[in-house]
C-alpha cells in the first residue's frame, strides 16, 4: 500500500499537550505564533487542520495561583472552566493575525459514543473545515464525570481523527518521540523512528509519565495511535517545541516517531461498519440512486429511495438494497425511520416543509456510506 504524503493530506489532527503550549510564565507565545503560522500555511495548501488543545486546567490553576494540580475532580473542572476562556482567546488572537478564523468545540466522551451526537459533531467539524476555519477542540471538562472522561487529550485527539477520518494525527509533546527506554534514566535509549501501530514491541517500550498539569504519557500516545489507526490514520509523535518539526512535517521528512496504520482508509471504514454495527433497517433504492452510489460515489438522496423498512433512529446503520433486493451499501442514516418514510421519493428541497426541519440534504452522506 502506498502511503499518503503528509503534504498531500486532506485532513489532519494536531494534538497540543499542556507541556507544549505552556511554559513557566503561562502560554508559550513563541510556540503559538509558530503553530498558527504553520497551520495557516498548511490550510492555504488545502489541508484541513483540527487542533486538539489542552491547557485549560493549567491556565485556570495559574489564575487561581494554585501551584500543584489538585486531585479533586470538581476543583480541576472549576480550573478548566476558568482557563478555557483564556485558551480560546489565545487561539483566537493568534489565528486572527494569520487571517484565519478559529472555532471552539468542547466535547465529552458521550458526544462521540452516542450515534446521533457523533453525526452532529462530525458534520459540524467537517463544516468548519470546509469553511476554512480551524476548530480548536478540548474536552468539555466542566460536565465530564470520571466515568465519561476521555482522561487525556491524546485519546480525544484519536477519537476526533476517527470522527473526521484524518490522514494524520500529530501528537505534539515536549519529547523527541518514542524511545527504546526512558531517556531520562538511560543514556543509551534510542528514538524509535518508525513502527506499525500493531507492533507488539510498543507495549513494553512506553513508560507512563505525566506532566505537572496535563495527563498522559507515551502509553496513552501509543493507545491513541492504535485507536487512530482503526480509521486508517497514521500518527506522528514529535517535539512541538522545535521549529524544525513543522518544517519537516510539511516537507515529508522523517521527524519524531512515525506510527503507521496498516489499514487502508476505505477498508478501515468498511471493517468498522461491519464489526460494530448491525443494520437496523433497509432502504430500497431506485436504479438511478443505485448507480449514483455504486459508480459515482455520491451521497444517497431521499428522492432515490423507493421504500423504507424497519425501525431505526438517526445515526443507526441501514442497508441499502437495489430493486432486486441485493445489498449494495451500508451507511449511517441521517433521519429516523418515521421521518425517512415521510421523505422517501421526494426532492431534498421539500424535506424542510414535510418534516419542519432538515438535518442534511441527503439521507446518507457518502462519507458515512460503504459500498459492499
Ligand atoms: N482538558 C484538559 C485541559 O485542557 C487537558 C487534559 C490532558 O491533556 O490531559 O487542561
Amino acid at each position: 500500500m502506498k502511503k499518503l504524503k503528509f503534504s498531500d493530506s486532506k485532513k489532519i489532527v494536531i494534538k497540543v499537550g499542556t507541556s507544549t503550549i505552556a511554559n513557566n510564565d503561562g502560554f508559550d507565545k513563541e510556540f503559538l505564533v509558530k503553530l498558527s503560522s504553520e497551520v495557516s500555511s498548511w490550510m492555504d495548501n488545502g489541508i484541513g487542520v483540527v487542533i486538539v488543545s489542552s491547557g485549560a486546567i493549567f491556565a485556570g490553576l495559574k489564575k487561581l495561583k494554585v501551584n500543584d494540580k489538585p486531585n479533586i475532580l470538581s476543583e480541576l473542572q472549576a480550573a478548566a472552566a476558568i482557563g478555557q476562556m483564556d485558551l480560546a482567546q489565545v487561539y483566537k488572537d493568534i489565528f486572527t493575525k494569520n487571517n484565519k478564523i478559529a472555532a471552539q468545540v468542547l466535547l465529552t466522551h458521550e458526544d462521540l459514543s452516542d450515534r446521533k451526537r457523533y453525526l452532529n459533531a462530525r458534520s459540524t467539524i467537517n463544516n468548519l473545515i470546509t469553511s476554512g476555519v480551524v476548530p480548536i477542540i478540548n474536552e468539555n471538562d466542566t460536565v465530564s464525570t470520571e466515568e465519561i472522561q476521555f482522561g487525556d487529550n491524546d485519546n480525544l485527539a484519536a477519537m476526533v481523527a476517527n470522527l473526521i477520518e484524518a490522514d494524520y494525527l500529530v501528537l505534539l509533546t515536549d519529547q523527541e518521540g518514542l524511545f527504546s527506554n526512558d531517556p531520562a534514566i538511560d543514556i543509551n535509549a534510542s528514538l524509535i523512528e518508525k513502527a506499525f501501530t500493531d507492533d507488539k514491541r510498543l507495549d513494553s517500550l512506553a513508560k507512563n509519565t505525566s506532566s505537572r498539569y496535563g495527563t498522559g504519557g507515551m502509553v496513552t500516545k501509543i493507545e491513541a495511535a492504535r485507536r487512530a489507526s482503526l480509521s486508517g490514520t497514521h500518527t506522528i509523535i514529535a517535539n512541538g517545541k522545535i521549529d524544525e518539526t513543522f518544517f519537516k512535517l510539511f516537507n515529508n521528512k522523517s521527524v519524531g516517531t512515525f506510527l503507521e496504520s496498516r489499514l487502508e482508509k476505505k477498508i478501515a471504514k468498511k471493517k468498522w461498519l461491519a464489526d460494530n454495527l448491525r443494520s437496523c433497517g433497509r432502504l430500497i433504492l431506485d436504479k438511478g440512486a443505485s448507480i449514483a452510489i455504486l459508480e459515482k460515489g455520491k451521497s444517497l438522496l431521499p428522492i432515490g429511495v423507493l421504500e423504507v423498512e424497519g425501525k431505526f433512529d438517526r445515526g443507526e446503520v441501514v442497508s441499502c438494497v437495489d430493486s432486486k433486493g441485493i445489498e449494495i451499501a451500508k451507511g449511517l442514516v441521517n433521519y429516523n425511520s418515521v421521518d425517512s418514510k415521510k421523505i422517501c421519493g421526494v426532492s431534498s428541497d421539500e424535506i424542510k416543509s414535510i418534516l419542519g426541519f432538515m438535518n442534511e440534504v441527503n439521507i446518507i452522506h457518502r462519507d458515512n456510506l460503504v459500498v459492499m
